[in-house]
């Protein structure tokens, strides 16, 4: 059984329909990658997943349970967990506070700290800057924030959304080593991107997204070859 299993999905924004039958699945502990141009329909395809944004059409399941019509915070509850586009983080309140507002969904309070340990072991720059306002961070920093905050639910799947956005090749990098360490920690990650060639370098498999509908899809390490990805998204 799929971990996330996407069948007929279409989404509409009033008379646009942003994606138009989508069929896809990601399996327990892969690493997923969702690529595709500007206005492909990525964005909207997490907000759905992710209970922000409702379906025309289409199911969604997840561990075998249908979530399609379930509100965003039953969905974190089940385990998924959201890194929004561009970031979102708490402008305005500490880098430990936006980590905590991650946890909204458990209650346990040991286990929180012990999450909080092993995500600033994680994202060490985090911890020195615990006290520090959010928005006063660098791009690279408020990314990993993000993707601190979302773990912080203790996420079987993550969902991320152009983690590479914005950044400087060396913070892109660090950002792919990490997504590499989320997963071998035993995190399922569908991660969205632009950038095709360093999504393409860590994920499993993949489905490339035209105007809402998926045009290809395989394994990474083949889609690095083929040559109709390699004109398209590797500029080559
Ligand atoms: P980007 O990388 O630019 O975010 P994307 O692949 O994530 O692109 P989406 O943001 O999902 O693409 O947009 C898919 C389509 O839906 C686009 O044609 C876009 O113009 C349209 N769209 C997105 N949000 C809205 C909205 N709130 N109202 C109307 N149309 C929208």
């Amino acid at each position: 059984m799929a971990m996330l299993k996407i069948t007929d999905l279409e989404v509409s924004y009033g008379m646009i329909q942003a994606i138009r039958g989508i069929n896809f699945e990601v399996e327990q502990g892969e690493v997923i990658a969702l690529i595709g141009a500007n206005g492909a329909g990525k964005t909207t395809i997490l907000h759905t997943v992710t209970g922000l944004l409702k379906c025309k059409a289409g199911k969604i399941e997840f561990e075998g349970k249908d979530i399609t019509k379930l509100p965003g915070h039953k969905i974190v509850s089940l385990g998924m967990a959201h890194v929004p586009e561009g970031r979102r983080v708490f402008a305005d309140l500490s880098v430990l506070e936006n980590l905590k507002l991650g946890a909204y969904t458990r209650t346990d309070k040991q286990e929180i700290e012990d999450t909080l340990k092993v995500i600033y072991k994680r994202f060490p720059r985090l911890e020195e800057r615990k006290s520090q306002m959010a928005g006063t961070l660098s791009g690279g920093e408020q990314q990993m924030l993000a993707m601190g905050r979302a773990l912080m639910s203790h996420p079987k799947i993550i969902l991320m959304d152009e983690p590479s956005m914005g950044l400087s090749p060396i913070f892109v990098s660090e950002i792919f080593d990490i997504i590499k360490e989320i997963s071998a920690s035993g995190t399922t990650v569908l991660v969205v991107e632009q950038n095709a060639k360093k999504a393409l370098s860590i994920a499993d498999r993949a489905y490339v997204l035209e105007t809402g509908n998926i045009v290809l899809e395989g394994a990474a390490k083949d889609l690095l070859e083929n040559d109709s990805v390699k004109k398209a998204y590797l500029g080559e």
